[in-house]
């Protein structure tokens, strides 16, 4: 009987068609599973063995962007190599953006730039198709894991992602935040989510949050071509899952994935 439930929990790579060296490794739940786990980050794995555990045998499914183990995925091209950021890849804009940020000498005319720019359109759009983030009922669950502090914060912190640098955002002015809710665990642990319903939940069980506000599916300066702006764009009900990483917090981030499966299964 042990042995049966595991075969009706297989994983499977699919390659995307244009560079099958990108693959998206499937660990599917029931057909109508609503509940989509999403790692794009290939180095970002604190929680992985954790889930793929959790939602055995769940209404729930798993996938994991892989190439290189990188951060960044390498698209390839006889012209040569760009580098792209593969949670930026999700609305023509932010592509587009985030290509030329991530290689400088790329410029809009060249033929290098075009082809690239084709190339992140359409992975965007095969992994929201594979993934079946179209379905209206999806939520999509995003897992990521980030560094100790932040840019910038005076004690050698690193990265983008702290609740401190959250909170001057807001303060700021900042476009992208609703609201925000500081909880009493570490400043690089928080869940990042689209709905207010979600952010009732999950503050009352002391996790800190970030709600992003819903105009950043209509502001063209704040579409970075992530994958929230995207749930946004598309009515999509979203929450990232964000844990820091080297120490691990996977006890936090294991919390995080219980919570979850309570709420939405
Ligand atoms: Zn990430």
């Amino acid at each position: 009987m042990f042995l049966m439930l595991f075969c009706f929990f297989q994983s499977e790579r699919l390659s995307f068609p244009d560079q099958s060296d990108i693959q998206l490794e499937c660990y599917r739940g029931p057909a109508k599973s609503r509940l989509v786990f999403f790692a794009p980050h290939e180095n970002e794995h604190v929680a992985e063995s954790y889930i793929k555990a959790a939602i055995q045998g769940k209404r729930a499914h798993f996938f994991i962007l892989r190439q290189a183990g990188e951060r960044e995925l390498e698209l390839k091209f006889p012209e040569g190599t760009v580098k792209v950021d593969p949670n930026r890849i999700f609305t023509p804009a932010g592509s587009a953006a985030s290509l030329l940020k991530t290689n400088p000498d790329l410029t809009t005319d060249s033929p290098l730039y075009k082809q690239a720019f084709t190339r992140c359109n359409r992975l965007g759009y095969w992994l929201t198709q594979n993934m079946g983030l179209f379905k209206r009922k999806t939520v999509i669950i995003a897992v990521h894991n980030n560094t100790d502090g932040f840019d910038d914060d005076g004690k050698g912190g690193e990265g983008t992602i702290s609740m401190v640098r959250y909170q001057k955002r807001f303060e700021a002015g900042a476009k992208y935040i609703r609201r925000i809710f500081i909880g009493p665990g570490d400043e690089d642990d928080l869940i990042f989510l689209t709905h207010w319903r979600d952010y009732r939940y999950f503050k009352k069980r002391k996790f800190s949050i970030v709600q992003q506000h819903k105009q950043v599916g209509r502001l063209p300066d704040e579409d970075d071509g992530s994958l929230s702006v995207w749930a946004e764009k598309f009515h999509r009900r979203y929450l990232n899952l964000e844990a820091q990483r080297d120490p691990d917090h996977l006890e936090v981030q294991q919390k995080m994935v219980d919570t979850v499966l309570k709420r939405f299964l």
